[in-house]
């Protein structure tokens, strides 16, 4: 697979995608039918898919009867935890095993030259990266997801949350499901523009963005709280007319949806000739530049708070003007302050 047909590589062999990244035209105005219809497929496939039918599977196979979700006990919980851990194990590890360990499609459509295991940082524990991830990730992260998850259904199985069954209200739930991922989109953005302010960023989020050539495993690389917030996303099912099969899958397109975001390689190759997007370069840039695409452009929310970014030189000198524009602002507030200062 040539992946010189696609985009361009530099001398440090970090390849760049020619097209720009895109927003979703969903909320573009004035609307594009013909554009969203064209979209339309990608919002489905593959990776919608495979989260929805992960809760499904959830739902059929690994959530334990009402009656005994009513009281927390041990048993259950401890058995949710041990399944999450192992899908993620499994998610996760396929991706790192088929593109960091074997290498099956070397530095092909990847958007940093570099492997993170041949860089060592004082950043990490251990000062590895891919050590210090997964160790994030269970640690505190399948933990976070596992507590939310068992908070939620216990609710569900106590009529704390409204619980509509699929026979009875089938449109009304289409609907919902429809909307789980907008409903990530906006929170993600919510909670990640929140946890960039400098206090937050210090002490929370800085612990992600360690990770500024991310790989699978910087998915849930997260500091607690952010994980918190971030799985925060089901508690909106408590409020919604749902069903806990859509609560499962709105954690389970925040869990298992963080990878494609982070996987590092614009298209996965899977077999000759078959490449599946992972759109992940929006959020790439994020991690290269921090203070850019703070969403996922599902809703163009970047486009409107004017911090998008799409990797074109147009979108890096708008960055740079903000940038000197608050440096402008900071200087003049600097300045006011001494006149002030002075005067006393
Ligand atoms: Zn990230
Ligand atoms: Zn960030």
């Amino acid at each position: 697979m040539d992946d010189l047909q696609y985009g361009t590589r530099n001398k440090r062999g970090d390849w760049a995608p020619n097209q720009p990244a895109e927003t979703a035209p969903l909320f573009a105005l004035p609307p594009r039918l013909m554009a969203i219809l064209k979209w339309l497929p990608h919002y489905f496939f593959p990776w919608n898919v495979i989260f929805a039918a992960s809760a499904v599977a959830y739902w059929a196979w690994v959530i334990p009867p009402k009656e005994t979700m009513q009281t927390f006990a041990i048993g259950w919980i401890a058995w949710l935890y041990a399944v999450n851990a192992i899908c993620v194990l499994f998610f996760y590890g396929a991706f790192e095993l088929h593109l960091y360990v074997l290498k099956r499609q070397e530095n092909r459509f990847k958007y940093n030259g570099k492997f993170p295991a041949e860089q060592k940082s004082k950043a990490f524990w251990f000062e590895s990266q891919n050590l210090d991830n997964m160790l994030r990730t269970f640690l505190s992260g399948v933990t976070v997801w596992t507590a939310v998850e068992v908070a939620m259904l216990w609710a569900y199985a106590n009529g704390y949350a409204p619980w509509l069954s699929f026979t009875e209200n089938p449109w009304t739930l289409a609907v919902v499901a429809l909307v789980v991922p907008i409903i990530h989109e906006f929170h993600f953005f919510c909670i990640h523009r929140l946890i960039h302010t400098p206090f937050l960023y210090k002490w929370v989020h800085s612990v992600h963005h360690n990770s500024v050539n991310p790989s699978p495993w910087s998915s849930l690389s997260m500091h607690p709280v952010e994980h918190l917030l971030y799985f925060g996303t089901a508690f909106y099912h408590l409020i919604l007319p749902s069903s806990p099969i859509l609560m499962l899958y709105q954690l389970h397109y925040a869990g298992f949806g963080a990878i494609p975001g982070h996987v590092g390689f614009d298209k996965v190759e899977i077999g000759e000739d078959k490449l599946v997007n992972s759109h992940a370069y929006a959020h790439y840039l994020h991690h290269k530049y921090f203070e850019v695409n703070y969403g996922d452009a599902l809703i163009p929310l970047d486009k409107w708070f004017g911090t998008w970014h799409d990797g074109t030189p147009e979108g890096e000198a708008r960055m740079q003007e903000r940038y000197r524009k608050r440096k402008e602002k900071l200087a003049a507030r600097k300045a006011r302050v001494e006149v002030r200062r002075a005067a006393q």
